[in-house]
């Protein structure tokens, strides 16, 4: 487990970019923490260091976002709206899961029915423009 405090955005997004460089198609990372804490944030710089050349914006409104990176595909899911994930809403879902890194805003909703994580990266409002990001490989 690592906790790492940064004070702006482009601090959060470099240490993202980090972690990013350790992952490989399949692999699941949850980004938890209240609205504004900046899970967003980390999975921007997470996809520019992989290569991501669209602007990553937030999925909210809808299920996610797939991105093609440099060396594959790169998923952006957010769970806010889901209580839970029924089979119906796992068959929508699944495709952001293959052959693709997939980050999970709000993971709560998928635990036990989306694919274990590799990471669980947690973020929290520390006062002013300061987080603290936990990072734990599972
Ligand atoms: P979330 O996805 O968790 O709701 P966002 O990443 O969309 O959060 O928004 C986080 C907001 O907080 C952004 O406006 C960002 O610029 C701001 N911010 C300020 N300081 C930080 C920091 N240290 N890390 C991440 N975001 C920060
Ligand atoms: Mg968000």
């Amino acid at each position: 487990m690592t906790e790492t405090e940064t004070t702006s955005p482009e601090e959060t997004e470099a240490l993202a970019a980090g972690l990013a460089v350790r992952l490989a198609p399949g692999d699941v990372v949850t980004v938890a923490g209240e609205l504004g804490a900046g899970k967003t944030t980390f999975v921007r710089g997470a996809c520019e260091a992989l290569g991501v050349r669209e602007r990553v914006t937030s999925p909210t409104y809808t299920i996610g976002h797939r991105y093609h990176a440099v060396d594959g595909e790169v998923s952006h899911l957010d769970l806010y709206r889901f209580q839970g994930v029924s089979a119906a809403e796992w068959g929508d879902l699944e495709p952001y899961f293959d052959r693709s890194i997939a980050f999970v805003e709000w993971p709560e909703a998928g635990e036990g029915v989306l694919p274990p994580p590799r990471f669980t990266v947690r973020l929290r409002h520390a006062g002013g423009a300061r987080r603290v990001v936990s990072i734990d490989e599972c």
